[in-house]
């Protein structure tokens, strides 16, 4: 059989096949510890599930706009006027099958043969895979665990060629938890006007943040910024609704209404009734928000200590989302042998760096029970020293 030739040009999103083999090895009865998916374990929120429930039984069953629901698209507006600082109104709201579909949309609507999209490593494994499926050019900006994982404003001037369309943004970043300062936003956010691109702001682990942290939403700078910004965001990690595939992009309204086209003709419309359950999770109290965060701060507390206190790993502290990118380049392996043998020898799951762009590097999702953690950190420690 011949497949279209951008089949190959991408690989399999190696978090989720890793999700889903610790899953099957859960389910066969073996004593997995899974660090993989960026996946909360708590159920979503009882009223969440009680609005979806509501919508169904009100007959909300049906096809609806494909740019999502009227009152869901005001309701992300109000949020991101009150939270992030940013006007948009109702028109300036997609809302899509998750974050993710945000994105690759996004993709299909403003990268064509030619365009070059800078994306700063260790990414997000399905940044540079949507830019190729739309047949634009990823440029790859490694940065350094001694600046934090983060991209300078010279790394990013530099990177930028008359070609360059798009920067992608992401902070709290995934793979790294790291969080960029308001000022580092800011300096950022000056490149990025001076040089007239647009920049994607992925901000799903906005919610996410430790200690001090803040998130500044960069298109709420200034004027000039918030016309170059598209901002892709959800419910998955926040109100823990990975399953429901709710997530949305608020841009300026002709990369708004070219999205909906994309949409009409590919995803239709989020499942009705689950955009009732996201209405839901933005109208109602956010304190379920905050107890999943004082969980999360627990377990980043614990597993940042104890990973650093095995010999020969490391990894910076992270300020925001739910992982650790530990630096195992001490044990002489390279990402992809250190997770298959750790699977394969003490039944653990992590995702090797490689996938996001870094081969001395593991990726830990702490978005699990501490019992877990415990005991996944004690195999850990048993197989390093082996
Ligand atoms: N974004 C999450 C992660 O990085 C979920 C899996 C995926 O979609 O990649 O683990």
């Amino acid at each position: 059989m011949k497949l279209a030739a951008r089949v190959n040009q991408v690989s399999t999103s190696i978090t989720l096949a890793i999700s889903a083999k610790a899953k099957a090895m859960k389910a066969e009865g073996i004593d997995v510890c899974s660090f993989s998916a960026g996946e909360p374990d708590f159920p979503t929120p009882k009223h969440i599930c009680e609005a979806a429930k509501t919508a169904l039984d009100q007959g909300k069953t049906r096809y609806g706009a494909a740019v999502g629901e009227l009152k869901l698209r005001e309701a992300i507006a109000k949020k991101l006027q009150k939270d992030n600082h940013l006007n948009y109104q109702a028109e300036n709201i997609i809302v899509t099958n998750g974050g993710k579909f945000s994105l690759f949309n996004l993709m299909q609507t403003l990268i064509e043969p030619g365009d070059e999209v800078i994306i700063p490593a260790p990414y997000w494994l399905s940044y540079p895979e949507m830019v190729k499926l739309a047949g634009g050019t990823e440029v790859i900006v490694n940065t350094t665990a001694e600046n934090d994982y983060k991209i300078t404003p010279e790394q990013l001037e530099q990177a930028i060629t008359p070609q360059t369309k798009l920067f992608i943004f992401n902070s709290p970043s995934n793979p790294t938890g790291i969080v960029y300062t308001p000022d580092e936003v800011r300096a950022l956010a000056k490149v990025i006007v001076e040089q007239d691109i647009l920049v994607v702001s992925d901000e799903i682990y906005e919610k996410i943040l430790y200690d001090d942290a803040e998130h500044l939403s960069i298109g709420s700078i200034n004027p000039e910024i918030f016309a170059r910004t598209i901002v892709s965001s959800g419910f998955a990690k926040s109100h823990s609704m990975t399953g429901w595939r709710v997530g949305y992009a608020a841009a300026p309204i002709e990369i708004i209404q070219a999205m909906g086209k994309i949409q009409s003709h590919s995803t239709s419309n989020v499942c009705t009734f689950a955009q009732y359950g996201a209405i839901a999770a933005l109208e109602s109290s956010q304190e379920c928000v905050q107890e999943m965060l004082t969980a999360f701060a627990q377990r980043r507390s614990f597993m940042y200590q104890a990973v650093n206190a095995i010999p020969q790993l490391s990894c910076p502290k992270p300020d925001g989302a739910f992982y650790l990118f530990v630096d195992i380049s001490q044990t002489g392996q390279k990402s992809l042998e250190f997770c298959q043998e750790l699977l394969a020898t003490k039944q653990v799951a992590a995702i090797p760096g490689i996938a996001f762009g870094m081969n001395d590097c593991i990726r830990f999702s702490y978005a699990t029970d501490l019992d877990t953690i415990k005991e996944g950190i004690k195999r850990l420690s048993e197989f390093v020293a082996s």
